[in-house]
């Protein structure tokens, strides 16, 4: 499923004015600046609506097509009624959606449901449901993480074990964003929106990493997006992805 798209639609917004709040506060660029920010924010949350669309419309015709009956207390029943929950988040996120991280986790979720149905199907045929995607941490619609590289403790292998490999390690990434992290770039992170004070009295919006912003306003960075643990549906659907839900 097409998630390649995204490293090359973002490149140019991520080099450009994240990280350049000095640049926001002076000269006579600061307002074209911003409008600039703005409009590619704009184009980019179109985009991205799009996909999610699709997704999450692809997800309701899996559902339907793979309706299902489980015996209550399964395993099966336990996948299936999570795919039902996820692909009711994903409708929400999508109604809601106020930044980029939201829909990329209406998309995520959207594509877990589907995951998610396939599994109860597998364990329904007495098979063993096909192995969840692991997803990057960075931007969960790149290409899907490396396997994890376990240390093998052969000889002089933890040698070459440096802070750079470990940074590459620490969460799961796609090849593309390990291989930034090995070579101390900043790798192709999801950005949000956020607003920052330039003066008393202005603010300007600047896009950031999605990692970086506080969880008092953005959920997104602790789940990267929700695609690890199963607590996001759930959280969605009781409403705290909503900005003002939160403390
Ligand atoms: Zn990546």
């Amino acid at each position: 499923m097409g998630r390649w798209w995204w490293a090359a639609l973002l490149r140019r917004p991520q080099a450009g004015p994240a990280g350049s709040r000095g640049r926001l506060r002076a000269g006579p660029m600061a307002k074209e600046r911003q409008e600039l920010v703005l409009r590619e924010w704009a184009a980019l949350l179109e985009q991205l609506r799009r996909v999610a669309t699709a997704r999450v419309a692809d997800a309701g015709d899996a559902l339907r097509a793979g309706e299902l009956a489980p015996p209550p207390g399964s395993h099966a029943e336990r996948d299936y009624l999570w795919a039902l929950e996820a692909y009711e988040a994903a409708g929400r996120l999508l109604d809601d959606a106020a930044d980029l991280p939201d829909l990329a986790a209406a998309v995520v979720l959207a594509e877990r449901a589907v995951e998610r149905l396939e599994a109860a199907h597998a364990r329904l045929a007495g098979q063993r449901p096909p192995a969840a995607k692991r997803r990057c941490s960075y931007n969960p619609l790149h290409a899907p993480a490396r396997r994890e590289q376990k240390q093998d403790g052969r000889r002089g292998r933890r040698a070459r074990f440096g802070p750079r490999e470990a940074a590459a390690e620490r969460w799961p990434a796609c090849e593309s964003c390990h291989r930034d992290l090995l070579a101390g770039r900043p790798p192709d992170v999801l950005p949000a929106l956020v607003r920052v004070r330039v003066s008393r009295r202005r603010t300007a919006p600047v896009l950031v990493p999605y990692l970086a912003v506080p969880r008092q306003f953005s959920p997104w960075a602790a789940s990267a997006c929700g695609a690890y643990g199963d607590a996001v549906p759930g959280f969605v659907l009781r409403g705290g992805h909503r900005r003002e839900a939160r403390p």
